[in-house]
């Protein structure tokens, strides 16, 4: 069976991935809880019914994951990461059709929370995992994994399965991600890291009608997150050999989103030589007359890898000590190394490039992703290189 082969299954299979699709959907896997044990039962009755080997590994029985193995005939193994859990699903009455639906409209669309990320490439991999089954015999061994907890850094999923060594492999595929669609295809090389902060306010307590006699926990917090945010100005170090990448990355986010302000064009210019901040939870204060003695905010401050983040929390510690507000301290989550990514050069990047460029009739281009995906722990614990091509 050749490319073009599988390509024209695949074609035909369009109705089978959209009731798939539509299946998983129906399970709630949002986090807070995360559940994903409906939808590991669901793909495991599928791959049964098909006679397709499979195990479920679970660290918590409420958040299993399941992979699909055909064996080839050579040594050499090629998985397929994508994740099960998906994010809350927001206001119920903001839904044409209710989050949980599943529902598909007359033109074949699929409708729910975490259909483009990501169950419909899950149930696409599961598709494609009972067409090479249908195959006479595999060259290479090739493994679909369905995890979870990806959404929150990958705890119970990939991260468990990486480091306690059940994911093995040469190459992997994370289906994850933006990929561009037919229209303007792309492959991850890489992702970005975190350098996670917070920003803890300790003051003293008096009644709100005497402020004078306290010190506002809040009112300190306030005054440091203007310093915290200046991180973004602060231009990263990054390696050579990253440059044509970064440009290439550009094109792609210049084209794919919003450019209608000065902000947005701004933002994605800035995207990969300056973090990315974000204060996006302040908590604080008990009552509506109690100066609060403790306020907290946290940040999602984002790095390009291959920038140095303990340069950065260097920086953002140095920017705390430069609002000179007493009793604020700055907790800053950083690693030597942030995300990964892989050379544009190798020949894993060169045969993905040639095999999307055959089925889509386009280069993709390639870029580095702004977020993470659970390629950071399949990378950096399991040490199997990996790239990323979702839809
Ligand atoms: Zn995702």
């Amino acid at each position: 069976m050749s490319l073009d082969d599988i390509s024209s299954e695949a074609e035909r299979a369009e109705k089978e991935v959209s009731e798939l699709c539509s299946g998983l959907v129906k399970f709630n896997s949002a986090h807070p809880e995360g559940r994903t044990d409906g939808c590991v039962e669901y793909i495991k009755g599928y791959l049964d019914g098909h006679g397709i080997e499979n195990e479920i590994h679970a660290n918590d029985p409420a958040k299993p994951n399941i992979v699909a193995k055909l064996k080839g005939t050579s040594k050499r193994r090629a998985l397929w990461v994508g994740h099960l859990d998906v994010v809350p699903a927001g206001e119920p009455d903001s839904w044409t059709h209710a989050a949980y639906s599943g529902k598909i409209t007359d033109d074949g669309r699929v409708w729910g929370r975490g259909t483009s990320d990501m169950k419909g490439a899950c149930a696409a991999a599961m598709v494609t995992a009972r067409i090479l089954s249908e195959r006479d015999s595999l060259e290479n061994s090739v493994e679909f994994w369905f995890t979870s907890d990806e959404e929150i850094g990958g705890g119970e999923g990939a991260r468990w399965l990486s480091q306690s060594g059940r994911l093995k492999g040469d190459i992997c595929v994370i289906g994850d991600g933006n990929g561009g669609g037919m229209e303007l295809p792309s492959i991850d090389l890489g992702c970005k890291g975190g350098a996670g902060t917070q920003l803890i306010a300790r003051g003293k307590t008096a009644h709100g009608s005497t402020p004078y006699l306290g010190d506002n926990a809040i009112t300190k917090l306030r005054k440091v997150i203007p310093w915290v945010e200046r991180i973004g100005e602060y231009r990263l170090e990054l390696p050579k050999e990253l440059e044509k990448l970064i440009e290439d990355s550009l094109v792609f986010y210049r084209k794919t989103q919003d450019q209608d302000t000065e902000e947005k064009r701004d933002g994605v210019e800035r995207l990969f030589h300056y973090p990315t901040v974000a204060c996006n939870i302040i908590s604080g204060g008990v009552k509506s007359n109690v100066v609060p003695d403790y306020a907290e905010a946290t940040f999602d401050i984002r790095l390009t890898p291959g920038s140095k983040p303990l340069k950065v929390k260097e920086r953002i510690e140095e920017l705390v000590r430069e609002a000179n507000v007493q009793g604020v301290e700055a907790l800053v989550m950083a690693r030597e190394t942030a995300g990964y990514y892989e050379s544009p050069d190798s020949p894993f990047a060169h045969q993905l490039s040639e095999t999307i460029e055959r089925l889509t009739g386009k280069r993709p281009i390639m870029k580095i992703l702004t977020g993470g995906t659970d390629a950071v722990s399949v990378k950096n614990y399991a040490g199997i290189p990996c790239l990323g091509y979702g839809t």
